[in-house]
Formats: structure tokens, sequence, C-alpha cells
């Protein structure tokens, strides 16, 4: 199979889909990998490494013309993909479907990675993960030089200076990955969530876990997920909360409900009452924020109190997270090979749960129930 790796359609991306490595991988399986010139210069990787391990390096246009284009977001103009052709990418299909319908209209088949079964075997193709994963870890980093203090406790000949205090909103993969993050610099972390098998990995990370302010909900009730909270609920969290986040030097927010707007966990009058210096970096910014005041893509000051509502965290990394990914994007590819072929339609759990469009049409329940919504 003909695999294409283009330069990264949006602006801040630095992630590339494929690394030298993974090519050369993919290479020994049969497979012809292509890639745009330049595209992994900002993740680290020039064009001669690709070449050493097999691939070709090709222009704007070259890039396209395969059976599959792998991409870490959306792919440029749905014109350019070749049909038969699919795309492989995180390419937001139930925060946006609109999109899925257009790649639909265009006959690409898309693969979605935000699709893939939260399952076991689905681990090494869980790209959500492994990009959460770098931007739980990079959301700290940012708070840590952002903010106006240290982490760790220090005792110096100045006085002893008490560590900083973190808090964690959403204990997912990235929220706990920010409180792994938090530990290590030395803060005092403490976290949150509404599911209840969260409250036993926040605190085995050296964590605090806020109890009681809303019935925990069962874990298994929604294949590991949470549910939206209805109003009441929604403002029992909020208050419960309002104490922890005043208190707090940063707040990492990363509560999220897949497909829904992001929960509102923390209101303008809470951020008000933090001190001047403190910092919230809110990583459920592309869907609407945990908090009142974020702007996607902006950082604002409110009262002292910096607010970033970055959505690019995990290509500030992007050596890491390309790796992450790159993998990620090979062991998908290695579902659709096929008496040593590549088959869309193989008939894999995976590759059909992550299959947004095929044939001409939307095909995923999730994707055409977001259609129905919007
Ligand atoms: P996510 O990004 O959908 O949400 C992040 C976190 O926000 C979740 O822990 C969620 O419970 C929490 N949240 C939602 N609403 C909230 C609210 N109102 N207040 C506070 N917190 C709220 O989650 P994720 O990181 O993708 O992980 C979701 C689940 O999937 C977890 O149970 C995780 O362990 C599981 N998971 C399983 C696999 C696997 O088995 N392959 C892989 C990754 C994640």
């Amino acid at each position: 199979m003909r695999i294409g790796v283009p330069r990264e359609a949006a602006d801040d991306e630095r992630r590339v889909s494929m690394t030298p490595d993974v090519t050369g991988r993919l290479a020994a399986r049969g497979h012809q990998i292509v890639v745009e010139s330049g595209a992994g210069l900002q993740a680290g990787h020039r064009d001669h490494e690709y070449v050493d391990r097999g691939a070709g390096i090709t222009d704007a246009g070259g890039v396209y013309e395969v059976d599959l284009v792998a991409t870490v977001g959306r792919p440029g103009p749905l014109e350019r993909l070749a049909v038969p052709g699919a795309v492989l990418g995180l390419l937001r299909p139930l925060d946006d479907p609109a999109w899925v319908a257009s790649a639909a209209a265009a006959g690409a088949t898309a693969f979605a990675f935000e699709l893939v079964p939260r399952t076991t075997r689905a681990q090494v193709v869980d790209a959500l993960s492994s990009q959460a994963t770098v931007a739980g870890y990079q959301a700290v980093l940012e708070a840590a030089v952002t903010g106006d203090r240290f982490y760790p406790m220090l005792t110096t000949a100045a006085g002893t200076l008490r560590p900083a205090k973190v808090l964690v909103l959403g204990a997912g993969v990235a929220g706990l990955m920010a409180i792994a993050t938090a530990r290590r610099l030395g803060a005092v972390v403490s976290g949150f969530d509404v599911r209840s098998a969260a409250a036993e990995q926040v605190k085995s990370l050296g964590a605090s876990f806020i109890e009681a302010v809303e019935q925990p909900q069962d874990d298994a009730a929604a294949g590991g997920y949470a549910r939206q909270l209805d109003e009441d609920q929604q403002r029992r969290v909020i208050e419960g909360l309002a104490g922890h986040v005043v208190d707090a030097d940063a707040v990492i927010c990363t509560a999220a409900v897949p497909g829904r707007p992001a929960p509102r966990l923390i209101e303008e009058a809470t951020v008000e009452a933090m001190r001047p210096g403190a910092v919230i970096v809110d990583l459920a910014a592309s869907t609407g924020g945990n908090c009142a005041l974020t702007r996607p893509g902006e950082t604002i000051v409110h009262g002292g109190v910096t607010i970033m509502g970055a959505t690019d965290l995990a290509s500030r990394t992007p050596g890491h997270a390309s790796q992450m990914y790159a993998r990620n994007v090979a062991a998908f590819v290695e579902l659709l090979e096929s008496d040593g072929s590549i088959d869309v339609e193989v008939d894999d759990d995976i590759v059909r749960g992550s299959c947004a469009t095929h044939g001409g049409v939307v095909v995923h329940p999730a994707v055409l129930a977001a259609l129905e919504v919007n």
C-alpha cells in the first residue's frame, strides 16, 4: 500500500504523522511511504532520515496520490484526496461532524482516531490517549512557567517556600498525566472526577481526591466515559469545587464528555476570588472550556489570573508526540493489512469502529447522531 505523509494543514501544528523509525517498520512490511518534503522538520526529522528508512520524498500534490493519507489533524482540501482512497487522523468527527459529511460527499473513506473503541486490544492504536498524555504533561509545564511560584517546597537561607498547590479537574488520561507531572515537580496536588474509579487512580499518584462533591458515576455505565451532568448536579459540582479552585496556585482543566460541550466547572466569580498570579490551563478549550472565561486558542489575564485556552498543547512537545502518534498510525495500518495489501473493508472491530465515512456516505452511528443534533 502507498501511504502519504503530508505537511500538516494547520499553521500551529508541529507534529507529523510518521517518524523515520516507523517508516522503516512499515517499509519492511512492504508498504511504500511518500513524505511531503519538510513534513517532519518541526518534529525533529529531516527528509533524508525518511529516505534512509525507505521512503520517497514528494511535493504537496504527490503526497495525496496514495491509498492512505495519514495526517495528525484534518488534511488540506478534500478534493486532493484520491478516490477511492482513505484518510486516517484526528478528524474531530463528533464535535464538528459537518466536515465528515463533506468528506463522505467527496468520496473519501475517513478513519478517525477519536472513534477507536476504548478496548484493551485497541490501546496500540489509541492516538487520543497518546496525545492526551502529551497534553497533560505540557499543560503542567505551561502552568509552571506562567505562574509566579516554585512548585517544590524549598528551604533556603532566605526562608522556607511552601510548595505550589495544583488542582486537576478531570482524571482521565490527560488529567492523570498532569497529576503525575505536577507531583514530579514537587507540587501538592489534588484531583477531581465524576467517575468512581478515578479516586483510586488519583490517590495512587500521590494526590488527594476531592470527595463528596457529587454522587460518583459508575465507571462501567457509559463504556468508561463520564455522562453529562444535569443542571442540578452541575451546580453542586461548581459550588463544591469553588473553594478548592480559589485555594489553588494552578488549575489544570481536562474534564470532557465525548461529543458534548465541555462541562462548566469554574464560574467567573470563582476566578475573581483566586489570587493574582494563579493560572488556569484549560485543555477543554476547543469544546467550550471547563472555565467560563476560557477563550479557545487564547491566553487572557482576568484580575491577575492567567487563563490559557491553548488548543495545541500536544503539538508543543512535537518530537515525542509524533513518535507516539506514528506508532498508533503503524498499528492501525497493520490492522488494515489483508493478504499483503490494504483493505479498508477488512472485517475488524477496531477498523469498523473507527470508520466515519465509506462509499460516499457517513457510516458511523455516533457521527450520524452528532449530525442530527447539529
Ligand atoms: P475524556 O477526555 O473523555 O474526559 C476526561 C475526564 O473528564 C474523564 O475522566 C471524565 O470522567 C471527566 N469528566 C467528565 N465530566 C466531568 C465533570 N463534570 N467533572 C469532572 N470530571 C469530569 O476521558 P479520557 O481521558 O479519554 O478517558 C475516558 C475513560 O476511558 C477513562 O475511564 C479511561 O481510563 C478510559 N480509557 C480506556 C482506555 C482503554 O481501555 N483502551 C484507553 C484510554 C482511556
